[in-house]
């Protein structure tokens, strides 16, 4: 099964053999091993297709080889060529896809990234210095969370920056929970104050959300960006083994183990003095320590960076969607469409295209 994109723009512009209307879902089914795959590509690429899957499954239909799927939204930019940025962007997403498909089982992705300059900038800053305007004058700090966007620049290697539309502030002292692929927030300043501290690394509640957030099919990994330089929560591999079904089914057992086993106090101090002054060698010691203990625990595996290294490339190893290593919400969420059975009885298969009406 595969599809022709010119026949689908000229099935637009005929007025359709099959009815389609706005916010139609748009899917394209092309077969890896046809010879005319890669002009496939190219051309529903051009047409504005993008958030590539590999998959054997279409709704109720079992496939027994893996085919690419490509999805886009009916509206008035419908068939209209993309400009050459998102052609080079989606084009590298899809090669990303074929290239990271996982043929064996078990096995899982592993790719670096690199904070740009922007999202560093952003993270240290509120952290350390940004107030907001909490009302009759009040200038109160608060946790910053929100979501990262990936890029590819080299094979394997992605940039983060800032998803700047999905950036929110969360209330005092709290974040609140999104799911995606690669998210963020950040210990303010005057939390040290508050509590006499001058370390703040992931809290109960920091792990736990981002435990449910892998639960639910996202969570490649979480970034706290701290006083004392940034945290990097992954899944660990041992638990990447059991799935996410497993954990999902059974979250209030974790929730349980996560309270019971993952707090280690801050260490006291005065920050603004440790701030200014730092003893680097005796935080070394203590995030050390703190690492050594949490990696030898089993649901999560904590790297950190003080904030001069923030800039060195950040090994990242996270659990598979459908065997797909996904690198974008939209291809979570493009994999979930596809796979509810129920969809099946709303798509209509014309001969040249695959279309499903919502
Ligand atoms: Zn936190």
């Amino acid at each position: 099964m595969y599809n022709e994109i010119e026949d689908i723009v000229k099935i637009k512009e005929r007025g359709g053999a099959v009815p389609i209307s706005i916010d139609d879902h748009m899917i394209v089914v092309l077969e890896l091993s046809n010879p005319k795959f890669k002009t496939q590509i190219e051309n529903a690429v051009q047409k504005g297709y993008r958030h590539p899957i590999i998959s054997t499954k279409f709704f109720e239909k079992d496939m027994k080889d893996p085919h690419l799927f490509l999805y886009q939204k009916y509206n008035h930019n419908y068939g209209k060529d993309v400009d050459e940025e998102e052609y080079e962007s989606v084009m590298k997403s899809v090669n990303f896809c074929k290239k990271s498909y996982i043929r064996t089982k078990n096995q899982s992705c592993r790719i670096h990234i690199i904070l740009d300059e922007k999202a560093i900038e952003y993270l240290h800053n509120y952290a350390k210095v940004f107030k907001f305007d909490a009302g009759e004058g009040k200038k109160e700090q608060r946790e910053v969370s929100g979501v990262f966007l990936l890029y590819e620049t080299t094979p394997n290697t992605f940039i983060v920056k800032i998803d700047e539309k999905n950036a929110n502030l969360g209330g005092a002292e709290q974040t609140s929970s999104t799911d995606a692929l690669s998210t963020f927030h950040t210990h303010p300043i005057e939390a040290y104050r508050k509590h006499k501290v001058c370390m703040a690394w992931p809290s109960i509640d920091d792990y736990t959300t981002f435990l449910s957030i892998y639960a639910n099919g996202y969570g490649m990994f979480h970034i706290l960006g701290s006083i004392e330089g940034i945290y990097i929560i992954t899944i660990s591999d041992k638990l990447m083994k059991e799935g996410r079904e497993k954990v999902r089914t059974n979250m209030d057992y974790y929730e349980k183990e996560i309270d019971k086993k993952y707090h280690k106090n801050y260490p006291l101090c005065n920050i603004d003095e440790a701030d200014k002054n730092p003893d680097k060698k005796l935080w070394k010691k203590k995030i050390d320590q703190y690492l050594k203990w949490m990696n030898s625990l089993k649901y999560f595996y904590v790297q950190f960076r003080f904030w001069e290294d923030a800039r060195d490339p950040i090994p990242i190893h996270y659990k598979d969607v459908n065997n797909n290593c996904v690198i974008l919400d939209e291809q979570v969420k493009f994999n979930e469409l596809l796979l509810r059975e129920e969809n099946a009885k709303k798509i209509k298969i014309d001969h040249s295209h695959s279309k499903h009406s919502h």
